[in-house]
Parts: C-alpha cells; sequence; structure tokens
C-alpha cells in the first residue's frame, strides 16, 4: 500500500505538472502512464477482505459485549464486556486528491481498444494518459485461476479540483462523449486516534486495531447518504476493525473479514432473504464477482477493498439472517462469472428489468461487453424492437407481458409497471434544474435494448439542452424507478409543458441479472448456475478458491 501512495504522488506530482498547462487540443502533449492499485489483503488462495463499514466526523462510541484486544500507539490491552469505550480523532493534515477526465474505460486485457483509443484522442490533440486499476487474481496452491479485474482508465486532463474537472466533462459532454471524473487518492488525511475507556485515556496514535471476542458493537452508524432513506443505526460487526484518518478528512472504521461472512451479510441487504435459494446462491455469486471486480477500481489509494454502501454494495453488518444465509450460499463458495477471455466479470444486478435488460454500455462509459447487452427476461424472446419509440410504448402499456419479472408473489414483482405524476410544482423543480427558461418541448429521445431512454433533449425559450444518461435522467424527472416510460406532457394554453403522467417499467439501472427474476425463476425450481446462465449470457461459471 505504502509502495502505491508514494508512486502515485509521485506519478501525480509529474501530471500535475503537465496538466495546469490546461488541455488545450493544441498542445498535443501526450503522455502514458500506469499506476498499479489494489490492496495486500486479497492475495492467491486468501479469502479475507477489507470493508469499509462505517465513517465518522471525528468521535466513535462503541462497546464490545464479549471483550475485545486492542492495540494503539505501540500499547496492547483488553476491553470487558461493561467497558463504554470512546475513539476520538485529531486530524493533522487534510487528504490529497487528484481528478481525472476519463473518455473510456476498458478491461485491461483488450489492449488494441486502448490503443485505438489512445491514438483517437492524441490525433484530436488531446493530452492522452492511462490509468491501470484493479486486480489481478490467481487461484491457491497454483492451482490457475487467471480471473483479470483490472480495468484501463483513458484520461485527457488531470485537475487539482473537481470543479475543473467537471467543466470539461461537461464541454465533452456536449460534443457528444460520455466522460466521468475520477478521483484519485494521493494521500490519505492524517491525524491522530485517541482511546477512551470508561472515560479515561488509554492510547494516542494513528491506527486503532480491535479484535473483538464475538461482535463489535458501534453507535450511530451513518448509512445511505443521499438517499431518501438516509439515517443513522447502531450496527454489530464480526472480525478485525481498523479505525483512521480516511479519503474524506473522517475517521473510516474498515473490517477485516472472510469475505463469504462478509456476502452472508451483503446478499440479504441485495435481495430479499424470503427469497429461494437459487435467487440467493446467484446472488452471491453475482455480489462476489461484483467485489473482486471492484477491487483496486472504487476505492483505489484509500486502504480498503469495497464499502458498505450503494456505491459498492450494501452491508449492515451482522443481522438475524446472517447464520441461515451463510449457510444457504455455502454451496457457491468461491465462484464468480469469468469472461470467455478470462478476466472476470462485473456481474452487476438491478431490482427490475421491465422485460427486457439494458445494455452496460448505454448505462456507463464502458465498452459494450455481449454478456451485458441485455436479454428478454421471457421464455422466448418478443417480436419488438422497443429502441423504437411506438413499440417501446406499446411494451410499457401491456401490463399483462408474459415475462419473468411480472410476478407480483415475488420481491419488486410490483415494479415491473408504475406511474408517476409530474405535478405543476415539480415541474417548476425540472425547468429550475434545467435552467433554459421555460420548456415547451421534449424531443430527440434515443432508447437502449430495453427501451430506458439515454439521451432527451429539453427545448426551452432561452436555449435546448440535452440530458444523457438513464440516471441523469431518472434523477432530473424526481427519482423515477428507471428511465424506461413514456410520458403524456400537459400543456398549458401558452403551448408551455406544466407537468406530465409517466407509464414506466422496471426499478434500476436494468443491466444484468433482474433480481425480481431470479426470484420468480428459482420459486419455479431453477437452479443458481441456470439463473446466471439465463442473465449473464456467454459467461463461465468458475471456482476461485
Ligand atoms: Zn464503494
Ligand atoms: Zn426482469
Amino acid at each position: 500500500m505504502r509502495i502505491c501512495i508514494c508512486l502515485s504522488r509521485w506519478v501525480a506530482s509529474f501530471a500535475e505538472r503537465i496538466a495546469m498547462r490546461g488541455p488545450a487540443p493544441a498542445m498535443a502533449v501526450f503522455f502514458v502512464f500506469i499506476l498499479f492499485f489494489g490492496n495486500l489483503a486479497l492475495e492467491a488462495g486468501e479469502r479475507q477482505i477489507l470493508i469499509k463499514v462505517a465513517q465518522y466526523p471525528n468521535a466513535i462510541e462503541f462497546n464490545c459485549p464479549n471483550g475485545a484486544a486492542w492495540e494503539l500507539g505501540g500499547r496492547k490491552k483488553w476491553i470487558k464486556p461493561s467497558d463504554k469505550c470512546k475513539i476520538e480523532g485529531t486530524i493533522v493534515a487534510s487528504a490529497l486528491k487528484r481528478f481525472h477526465v476519463i473518455v473510456a474505460d476498458i478491461p485491461f486485457r483488450d489492449a488494441p481498444k486502448t490503443d485505438e483509443s489512445v491514438s483517437a484522442w492524441k490525433a484530436a490533440g488531446w493530452p492522452v494518459h492511462t490509468i491501470v486499476l484493479g486486480r489481478e487474481f490467481s487461484g491457491p496452491g497454483g492451482r490457475s485461476f487467471a480471473a483479470d479485474g483490472r480495468r484501463t482508465f483513458v484520461g485527457v486532463g488531470i485537475f487539482g479540483d473537481f470543479a475543473s474537472a467537471g467543466e470539461l466533462v461537461a464541454s465533452l459532454s456536449e460534443s457528444g462523449g460520455s466522460p466521468f471524473v475520477h478521483e484519485e487518492v494521493v494521500n490519505l488525511s492524517q491525524g491522530r486516534v485517541t482511546l477512551k475507556i470508561n472515560g479515561e485515556v488509554q492510547a494516542v496514535g494513528q491506527e486503532l486495531a480491535l479484535e473483538p471476542t464475538q461482535l463489535i458493537h458501534l453507535y450511530k452508524v451513518e448509512f445511505a447518504a443521499g438517499y431518501p432513506w438516509h439515517g443513522f443505526e447502531d450496527r454489530d460487526y464480526r472480525g478485525r476493525l481498523l479505525v483512521r484518518w480516511g479519503a474524506h478528512d473522517a475517521l473510516d472504521c474498515v473490517l477485516q473479514s472472510d469475505l463469504d461472512s462478509v456476502l452472508a451479510g451483503i446478499v440479504p441487504s441485495e435481495i430479499s432473504a424470503k427469497a429461494d435459494v437459487g435467487a440467493l446462491q446467484a446472488q452471491a455469486v453475482a455480489a462476489r464477482g461484483e467485489i473482486m471486480s471492484s477491487i483496486g477500481v472504487n476505492h483505489a489509494g484509500e486502504g480498503f477493498d469495497t464499502c458498505s454502501e450503494q456505491h459498492c454494495q450494501v452491508y449492515g453488518g451482522e443481522t438475524p439472517y446472517v447464520a441461515s444465509i451463510a449457510l444457504k450460499i455455502a454451496p457457491t463458495r468461491g465462484m464468480v462469472l469469468a469472461h470467455q477471455s478470462g478476466s472476470i466479470l462485473d456481474a452487476v444486478y438491478a431490482s427490475n428489468c421491465g422485460g427486457h435488460g439494458e445494455a452496460n454500455h448505454l448505462v456507463w462509459t464502458t465498452e459494450p461487453d455481449p454478456v451485458l447487452i441485455g436479454i428478454w427476461d421471457t421464455a422466448a424472446p418478443l417480436p419488438l424492437d422497443l429502441s423504437e419509440e411506438e413499440q417501446a410504448g406499446r411494451f410499457i402499456r401491456n401490463l399483462a407481458a408474459d415475462c419473468f419479472c411480472n410476478d407480483p408473489s415475488v420481491e419488486g414483482g410490483d415494479k415491473f409497471r408504475w406511474n408517476k405524476t409530474i405535478s405543476a410544482p415539480d415541474w417548476k423543480t425540472v425547468e429550475s434544474k434545467l435552467g433554459i427558461g421555460r420548456i415547451k418541448r421534449v424531443t430527440d429521445l434515443a432508447r437502449g435494448f430495453s427501451g430506458r431512454i439515454y439521451q432527451m433533449s429539453f427545448i426551452g425559450d432561452q436555449e435546448t439542452k440535452t440530458v444523457k444518461k438513464e440516471l441523469t435522467i431518472r434523477q432530473l424527472l424526481g427519482s423515477l424507478r428507471s428511465s424506461c416510460f413514456i410520458a403524456a406532457w400537459k400543456l398549458d394554453s401558452a403551448g408551455y409543458i406544466v407537468g406530465a403522467d409517466l407509464s414506466g417499467a422496471g426499478f434500476g439501472h436494468g443491466v444484468g441479472m433482474c433480481q425480481t427474476g431470479a426470484q420468480a425463476l428459482a420459486k419455479r425450481g431453477w437452479t443458481f448456475d441456470r439463473i446466471l446462465a439465463h442473465y449473464y449470457p456467454g459467461s463461465l461459471l468458475k471456482k476461485w478458491y
């Protein structure tokens, strides 16, 4: 880790000197550098993972119901079950970050594609750089397991602040691309942590390690920040817990635990604990693959592999479900999905596809992946082209469509079709977000394979604005369940839009496994491997450990 941080700091200072001159096309500055990120916890054969489970501004209260050992600042001692414990933090230096404008995200093994992208941007005069993120996994005991989670990001600018990178992203978006900002953590914040037991200072140091006999009980863990269900609750964790200053100038709580124990907690957070065993097992394999493919990508340089929030996968620690789920998913231990090429599949999933899955590259800035192209969630394909407006409308209005996820008896089945009204005040909010005056017309809808809209233009009385990406569209129009909808726009006497009635299909981005469909299929007796083969066509099921 230390080596990675030092290397990235050196490279970033080099990169900054070049990037600060600005990404003007005429400069034609070309350089390539490669950074290898990834934590050392997931070595061959090991099944340990580092997951950030909580973040606190500067103080943490906890107890250990069966006792725990602690280590801080060279001191080691014991916490008794009755002890009331507190950690107080003092920050000394803020985290240092760099912001990369990324224009392509390509599997590491697809070197020709990377060369093609680099050459095209270089020819257009951009200062191109590449970053390799992610991990390569090999099997235990010399067994070959060539799963490769590495990805190459092609970048065209590095900035010291998010706003400048965001401005370049906005201007590149207008000319048709789908760039995004990648935040590179150069240095974590630094500071002290003080452990107090029953009000008395025990030790001061940089990182506190807790080894509980059974559980650590953290008070007021913040979850789902930025989501409508945001809140705080007490949570229990099993495993070694590290507390230190992190990438957000706050105290990070990082749990080191067995990957499959963590999965037993993730599975019931992501899919109903009551689902039939085939769906729980399919979810476990998909989640394991998603974790492995995101190691060293989502939190590069932050000192842990994955987080417990929506950003990675939701993990609420020990819950009453964990023990029974662990038993049910045990037969899938070590299994992940891979591409034919051997690269590990980022086995994404969403709540309800609405009848047809969406293609990954229409949702994110990733290369088209034949495994994630989107399939009919039906016994046989329907003769419809959902990217075509009239046919999409016909399908979305069809409440009785014979799709696997049209099953109200399983969780998520009620999201197969939905209606939503955008009221006059809600529409005012949309207009103010767009900032192009009053809106007369919505036009130029582009729909993906599932019927999800990934681009639409709003004609205002000041200017026209094109909005891209299904998530941006959903957020703009008021937290829609999906961007697979048809709208009946309401006009006032002057011809301006004042609201709309939306009819929609599905819940979520729709890429990869449809969790509602998976539950319905498991109920029909499908096994997890058959479910996975349906949702990830052409993928290989491999056993990593
Ligand atoms: Zn995360
Ligand atoms: Zn579905």
